[in-house]
C-alpha cells in the first residue's frame, strides 16, 4: 500500500459532502496493483461496499495523476456510493427470482445502468465543476 496523493483524498471527501454522503466511513488505499472490476481491467478504481454499516473501501491505481482522467476515476468510484440503495433494492427484488439465470441477468442489465449513470455524471462533474480550486482550497 502507498500513501493515497492528497488529491484523491480532497475529492473523495468534496464529493462525499456534495451528496451528503457523510454517514459513509470511507477508507481509501493507493496501490500498484488495486484489486480491479472483472471483465474492466483497464478500471484504475474499485469500490467494496457494505451497506449495513455505511462502509467503503476504495482502491485506486498508485499511478492516478491528478487529471480531469484522475479526477473522474475518483469521482466516480464515491458515486457508487449514491446508487448503494438502489443496488440494495435490486439485489433484493432478484432474490425472489426463482431461475437463477434470470437472477443474474436482472442484476447484470442494473450494474451495466448504474455504471452508465456513475460514468455520465462524473463526467458531468468534471466538464462543469472546477476541480481544481477543491485542490487549492480544501477546508470546506
Ligand atoms: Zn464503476
Amino acid at each position: 500500500m502507498k500513501v493515497v496523493p492528497e488529491f484523491v483524498d480532497v475529492i473523495v471527501s468534496r464529493v462525499a459532502h456534495l451528496f451528503f454522503l457523510n454517514a459513509w466511513h470511507i477508507t481509501v488505499r493507493s496501490e500498484d496493483d488495486p484489486p480491479r472490476p472483472s471483465g474492466h481491467e483497464d478500471c484504475d478504481g474499485l469500490t467494496a461496499m457494505n451497506t449495513d454499516y455505511f462502509e467503503a473501501r476504495m482502491y485506486f491505481d498508485s499511478g492516478l495523476e491528478p487529471t480531469a482522467e484522475g479526477f473522474e476515476v475518483v469521482i466516480h468510484e464515491v458515486l457508487h456510493l449514491v446508487f448503494a440503495p438502489m443496488r440494495d433494492a435490486v439485489h433484493h427484488i432478484a432474490s425472489f427470482i426463482t431461475l437463477e439465470e434470470d437472477r443474474e441477468r436482472l442484476v447484470a442489465q442494473y450494474e451495466r445502468v448504474e455504471e452508465q449513470l456513475v460514468t455520465i455524471l462524473a463526467r458531468g462533474l468534471v466538464q462543469n465543476v472546477d476541480i481544481a480550486a477543491w485542490l487549492k482550497d480544501d477546508t470546506a
